[in-house]
């Protein structure tokens, strides 16, 4: 059959069912496609996933995740899932706020003039140096928010004072790329910058889950596919994809379809090395770009301590060399679950090299030091991903979506301005899904 008479309506494979699977998913079953998803897991949402762990009285999440307005098409897919974004996250201006002190806060108003606003305001720092922020940021802008891609964040700060290093630019990149700035890309941060403070009212706020995050997407997206008519496959792990015609074959692991699983077309949304692996002979340039990808973990302590409540529902905090946590959160204030605090450390190579164990020890001194507790906080769990997010280094290759004629990649490690995160997965899904529907036209 050659490409102008394949059928308008194809059988599509969606294999993995993370942010960008499901946004493939999505607009192709909304594009009339067939679509069977295999999700190894028994659950859908990968890296944005809650912990299904039985009756536990605090069901949590693989690690907090926040949004901020920008993301327009997370935001967008969940309202097609029909998620209520205003019950499902608290928005709320782009806030500082450290233990003892307020850091700089967003007023109001059309994000670029709310941070000039802002700066200004912020008393704690001399005028020189409020002054000299608004400097670089008037050159930054004046050439549109991008530089040099080998250029580092280190670097692209380096004639900043340490202050603002210190207090501002350091934490918003490693919560941003999850890379600190010493080997963080300048050109994706001042991307995530421009489109913090461009993308229109309110694109800056911080948008804060108040529910698990399976009722943020994977539950309504499993109750959304399945009445469109999508096969859903969990527990099912897609092993091979052989050439089979003008399609593809699958063999599957774990699933009844295991035997002989033909499609279309193929969107594969797995991890960048699984997709490397299945896709080694098949298109090896294409493997070997994204076998290349390096990683950055995220640890997650949760803490318990019954009847207390930090400042506000996100705290910022000194990370120093005993003291692991950036942020700390407060799920009670969140709404899900009270006497329960995620402290998160980004870029936490060097914490997964000295142990969970130490760490959380560790974490639970600088939680103790940092606030004022109702109750004794205690390490609840240690959660670390080792490979959360890929490393977001200078001039970094990453693998476009195209793998072959037929076989399209999603996933937040797709060539694209985003670091990895929710929005660059959802971004890259719904690519995938926009080749498949042109491929069958
Ligand atoms: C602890 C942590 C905190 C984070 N915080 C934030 C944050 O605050 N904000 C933000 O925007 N982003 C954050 N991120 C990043 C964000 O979670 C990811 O960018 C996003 O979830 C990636 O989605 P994805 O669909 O590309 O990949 P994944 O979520 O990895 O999905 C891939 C899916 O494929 C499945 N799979 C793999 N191989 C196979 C196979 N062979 N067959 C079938 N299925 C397969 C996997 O089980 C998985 O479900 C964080 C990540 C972590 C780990």
């Amino acid at each position: 059959m050659s490409l102008a008479t394949r059928p308008a309506t194809s059988q599509v494979a969606v294999v993995g069912a993370g942010w960008a699977g499901v946004a493939a998913a999505v607009d192709l079953c909304a594009a009339g496609h067939r679509v069977t998803v295999f999700e190894m897991a028994q659950h859908l949402g990968g890296r944005a996933r809650s912990l299904h762990e039985g009756r536990s009285e605090h069901p949590l999440d693989n690690g907090q995740h926040i949004l901020i307005g920008a993301y327009t098409e997370c935001l967008a897919l969940m309202q097609r899932l029909g998620v209520d974004l205003d019950a499902a996250l608290l928005r709320l201006p782009l806030r500082l706020r450290y233990p003892r002190h307020e850091g700089l806060r967003l007023p109001p108003g059309p994000p670029l003039l709310s941070f000039a606003r802002a700066v200004l305001a912020y008393k704690a720092w001399p005028l020189a140096v409020r002054l000299r922020l608004l400097l670089e940021a008037t050159v930054w802008l004046g050439r549109g928010f991008r530089c040099a891609p080998e250029l580092s964040v280190a670097q692209l700060c380096a004639g900043l004072p340490e202050v603002v290093k210190h207090e501002l630019l350091d934490p918003l990149c490693v919560a941003a790329l999850n890379t600190p700035a010493q080997r963080a890309s300048a050109q994706v941060f001042l991307r995530v910058l421009h489109d913090a403070l461009f993308s229109g009212r309110g694109s800056a706020d911080l948008l804060l889950p108040r529910q698990g995050l399976s009722a943020l997407m994977a539950a309504p997206a499993q109750q959304w596919l399945h009445a469109q008519g999508a096969n859903i496959h969990t527990g099912a792990r897609v092993s091979a994809i052989e050439r089979a015609g003008r399609g593809w074959r699958l063999q599957v692991q774990g699933s009844a379809l295991a035997e002989d699983a033909r499609f279309d077309q193929i969107v594969l949304a797995c991890s960048s090395t699984q997709a490397a692996q299945l896709c080694a002979e098949l298109a090896p340039a294409w493997a070997q770009t994204a076998r290349a990808l390096r990683f950055e973990p995220i640890i997650t302590v949760y803490l318990l301590a019954p009847g207390s409540r930090l400042p506000a529902p996100m705290v910022a905090l000194a990370e120093s060399a005993n003291a692991p946590a950036q942020f700390a959160f407060d799920l009670g204030q969140l709404g899900h679950a009270p006497g329960l605090f995620a402290f998160v450390i980004s870029g936490a190579t060097a914490w997964v090299d000295l142990g969970l164990a130490e760490t959380g020890a560790m974490t639970l001194e600088q939680a103790r030091h940092e606030f004022v507790w109702a109750s004794e906080p205690q390490v609840h769990r240690v959660l670390a991903e080792k490979r959360a997010t890929f490393a977001c280094t200078p001039g970094l290759q990453r693998p476009g979506a195209k793998v072959a004629e037929g076989l399209w990649a999603a996933g937040d490690y797709i060539e694209g301005p985003y670091p990895a995160t929710l929005e660059g997965a959802v971004r890259a899904g719904r690519a995938a899904a926009k080749a498949c529907i042109t491929a069958s036209r």
